[in-house]
């Protein structure tokens, strides 16, 4: 199996290169998931923030239908 160690550089879809072990690359192929870099990390979670708290606030009318899980 990989080290703890085995560092690499994946591209987030922004152009920034971003520093996984082996081991969580493979987890996220596997899932389907892309690679984010910090600040994509944090613009994805603040919007998924917005757009939960616009819900509870009854005003997502229009961003129906294109919701993925
Ligand atoms: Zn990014």
């Amino acid at each position: 199996m990989f080290g703890p160690n085995s560092m690499k550089k994946a591209l987030c879809g922004c152009g920034e290169l971003v520093d996984l072990d082996t081991e969580t690359v493979i987890r996220k192929r596997l899932l389907g998931k892309r690679v984010e870099c910090v600040n994509c990390r944090n613009r994805r979670i603040a919007l998924e923030k917005e757009s939960m708290e616009r819900h509870f606030l009854g005003l997502d009318e229009e961003s129906s239908g294109c919701i993925s899980i």
